[in-house]
């Protein structure tokens, strides 16, 4: 069950903090890392234990994720105009997957460990069925079943999918299609569900925030930015600092910033052109209703290069208005373009990410023109997947080939690629190779 059954909304985790053990300060956290020797100090979500303590010791399901990385990066501050060393990315495609979606597969299976589930399923667009694939294969604690819409998902996740050994349930659709589909076929089969309808993954995201914080010798930065699709990254981070500040191990938050796709773009539309926010937990659901209505009578859907953000009807509206309420956030739509080219900058600067990641950059870029972000703000900015993701995206970018180029990027609006970095087609000639290498560096 992931719902209230009275009023439909989702399940939220809500601890009594006055009777839990909780640290002093956050700096004690560093005590863990002499013993990264203990599973439970060496994973980067159960170093911070006591700040998701619905999880008992023996049931925590760990296979080292979190081992993540702040990267101040001048390259891409010099590209969003920002100032040097105060843009950082938060690189979580170094998760066992490949995607930030580990932190919270780890935290739910944990649940479902507690309570003995034996199947999970998810809906997906990809990186959640490879972390569930993934978690699946290495615990063998559970069997997966991942529902996918019919070619919306990049060829990196799905061969994951597939390799790991997770049946696999291609529906004629999209994600919106197979994210009701599953919710159906998990309640009449009893299986447990891993989808950040889950309140239990967003328990596990929220430590990408504390390792932001870590990274930063536990300073607050003034931005947090980052892709929203379902909105369960959005929402759990908001959820981290509501905590932190109630618990008193922060004194201030940052703002955030959720940036969806142009052709994805809910949120934006809600949030910045209709005022719909989160006011106290009375949100305007009318408004928020006449929104998917129109998008139906329309027959619009979701349409994105970014395919982990390609997502109309995002299920964590409701906690992403609080997040925005507690962050004082803003929302922002960039289109397909520009988070090409912000990927190829992010890519040029040293870690690559997938399409959906450098929405946060793009979007970082367009706060900073419109002054909403100041020059010497700190900025963190969410790279949420690994590069390999979706390499079908990035090859199409830095092609030759104009009708390769048409045919995946073309389709979606992309007319150029600034960035792009072309490989060099030489003769099979010593002599033509070594001019090609002499003209060219
Ligand atoms: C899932 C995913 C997102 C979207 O995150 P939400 O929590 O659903 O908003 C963004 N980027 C990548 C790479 C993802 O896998």
């Amino acid at each position: 069950m992931v719902a209230c059954p009275k009023c439909g909304s989702l399940l939220d985790v809500c601890y009594d903090w006055a009777r839990l053990p909780v640290p002093k300060s956050l700096d004690e956290f560093e005590a863990k890392w002499e013993r990264r020797s203990d599973p439970l100090c060496f994973s980067g979500i159960w170093r911070f234990h006591e700040l998701l303590p619905f999880a008992k010791p023996e049931h925590v399901v760990t296979i080292g994720e979190g081992q993540t990385l702040l990267h101040a990066s001048d390259g891409v501050a010099k590209y969003v105009g920002g100032r040097s060393g105060r843009v950082f990315l938060q690189y979580e495609g170094l998760n066992p997957s490949g995607s930030f979606k580990d932190n919270g597969m780890s935290a739910a299976f944990t649940h479902a460990r507690s309570i003995g589930a034996r199947r999970a399923a998810c809906a997906s667009t990809g990186n959640t069925s490879a972390s569930l694939a993934t978690y699946c294969s290495v615990s063998r604690l559970m069997k997966a079943v991942i529902f996918v819409g019919s070619g919306k998902i990049a060829f990196g996740k799905l061969s994951q999918a597939l390799e790991l050994g997770a049946l696999t349930v291609q529906i004629a659709g999209d994600f919106d299609d197979a994210m009701h589909r599953v919710g159906e076929v998990t309640k009449r089969l009893g299986i447990y569900l891993v989808n950040s309808v889950n309140p239990f993954r967003l328990e596990g995201q929220k430590t990408i925030m504390y390792r932001v914080l870590e990274a930063l010798r536990w300073e607050v930065p003034d931005w947090i930015v980052v892709p929203g699709g379902n909105l369960g990254n959005s929402s759990s981070f908001g959820k981290a600092f509501a905590e932190l500040k109630q618990l008193g191990l922060i004194d201030r938050v940052p703002r955030l910033a959720v940036i969806n796709a142009a052709g994805a773009n809910t949120l934006f539309q809600l949030y910045e052109k209709q005022g719909v926010r989160w006011n106290g937990g009375k949100i305007d659901w009318p408004t928020v209703e006449a929104y998917y209505r129109k998008l139906d009578a329309a027959g619009r859907r979701a349409s994105t290069i970014a395919s982990a953000i390609e997502i109309n009807r995002p299920v964590n509206l409701a906690k992403c208005l609080r997040a925005l309420d507690v962050c004082d956030g803003v929302v922002r739509e960039v289109s397909d373009q520009e988070i090409l080219d912000a990927k190829a900058q992010v890519g040029a600067s040293g870690m690559g990410c997938e399409p959906a990641s450098a929405a946060s950059v793009a979007g970082a870029r367009l706060l900073r023109r419109e002054g909403v972000i100041e020059p010497g703000d700190r900025v963190v900015c969410i790279l949420t997947g690994h590069q390999l993701k979706d390499p079908t995206a990035t090859v199409a970018y830095h092609t030759t080939d104009q009708a390769e180029f048409n045919r995946v990027l073309g389709s979606r609006g992309v007319r150029r690629a600034t960035h792009a970095n072309r490989a060099v087609a030489v003769a099979n000639d010593l002599d033509e190779i070594i001019k090609a290498i002499q003209l060219y560096s």
